[in-house]
């Protein structure tokens, strides 16, 4: 199957907005599944292998993005998968994404994931701050919305897209790469979403992907990762250099070399790496390179002490709200700031056939 990916996208005007998708893809051919059973990894990082190299979404002016608050909100819309997966077990995968990261990052790093229930349907808002898992059934695409009028298809070969919303203002230190939304919307029409401690992955036309595998892969992204490689040249920018300097190496490179190379090894094997076999949950628990990612950009010393409900969510009643965002992109406006919007990640995808 082909291979696509959709570069950066640049918006003229002063609130200027970037996008970039990364896209799973299917290599078309079988490449040595990895598929391994994440063993309970809940131990400290003494138990895992060494990390080697991670790297971080970064801005324009190359600094990388980060959340000024302690801990983010992820919420799933109240749409769920219908009958390719009940919505107890969909809320399960989510929150065992969400504990996978908390309890590997919990003694060492001030960001922690929380988990709000579905409350009643939801489209993105990427100005809101709130975390919204959104499962497109019908079309892989993103609606009109307040804030965007046009519709947004996905590559539909990316089995799920990440979309981080900061602040891109090289001229301002304090801001630049401010992160205050991000947002996953999962591709249920290419894919069936199943939980693979529950019996085989489902037969049919769609190819099944591990729902918990992708979430967490994808919260990785929420966060401020980057993929630990480049799947396409370009796909990852110049200055998109790992903890050590390194510039990010082809993911063509690492599945050629990783079984001479302990280090590439590693990486294939992380959270983070761009591609999954189908029905893969090596995933399930971030490695010693995501996490290590993640400690670096939220130290335990630099904890900011705030952890603010987002106000979409704290006005939600009965009748539905409007978005607290409105005041946000407004102030933000104000202040002149350049806005920028990343799409970042989705998830690359490995696909045997
Ligand atoms: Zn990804």
């Amino acid at each position: 199957m082909q291979i696509t990916e959709h570069g950066d996208r640049g918006r003229g005007g002063r609130a200027s907005a970037a996008r970039g998708r990364r896209s799973l893809r299917w290599t078309g051919r079988f490449s040595a599944a990895v598929v391994l059973v994440a063993a309970g990894v809940l131990g400290a990082l003494a138990a895992e292998p060494r990390a080697q190299a991670f790297i971080r979404s970064r801005t324009r002016s190359c600094r990388p993005v980060f959340w000024p608050q302690g801990c983010l909100y992820v919420q799933p819309d109240s749409e769920l998968l219908g009958s390719d997966l009940a919505p107890d077990r969909v809320e399960n995968a989510i929150q065992n994404a969400i504990t996978a990261w908390n309890d590997h990052l919990g003694v060492s790093s001030f960001l922690q994931l929380r988990y709000l229930a579905p409350r009643g349907p939801q489209e993105i808002n990427p100005l809101d701050g709130l975390q919204l898992i959104k499962f497109r059934r019908n079309r892989f695409c993103r609606p009109p919305t307040a804030t965007n009028s046009m519709e947004v298809c996905f590559d539909q070969s990316a089995t799920a897209v990440t979309t981080v919303t900061f602040i891109n203002r090289p001229s301002d230190p304090a801001s630049d790469g401010l992160i205050i939304d991000a947002d996953i919307d999962f591709n249920a029409v290419d894919f069936h979403f199943y939980d693979a401690d529950n019996g085989p992955p489902p037969t049919g036309g769609r190819t099944p992907v591990d729902l918990w595998n992708t979430v967490t892969h994808e919260l990785g992204h929420v966060m401020g990762l980057e993929h630990p490689c480049s799947l396409f040249p370009g796909a990852v920018a110049a200055c998109a250099v790992d903890d050590q300097g390194s510039p990010a190496p082809d993911c063509s490179q690492v599945e050629r070399e990783r079984f001479r190379d302990p280090r590439l090894q590693t990486l294939y094997e992380s959270t983070m790496y761009p591609t999954a076999a189908p029905g893969e949950v090596i995933k399930r628990q971030p490695h010693a390179d995501d996490v290590a990612g993640i400690i670096t950009a939220y130290p335990r010393v630099s904890d900011p002490r705030t952890c603010r409900l987002p106000t979409v969510v704290q006005n939600a009643g009965c009748a539905a709200s409007a978005p607290a965002s409105t005041g946000f992109a407004a102030s933000l406006s104000l202040a002149g700031t350049l806005l920028g919007v990343i799409f970042l990640r989705l998830l690359g995808r490995r696909q045997r056939r």
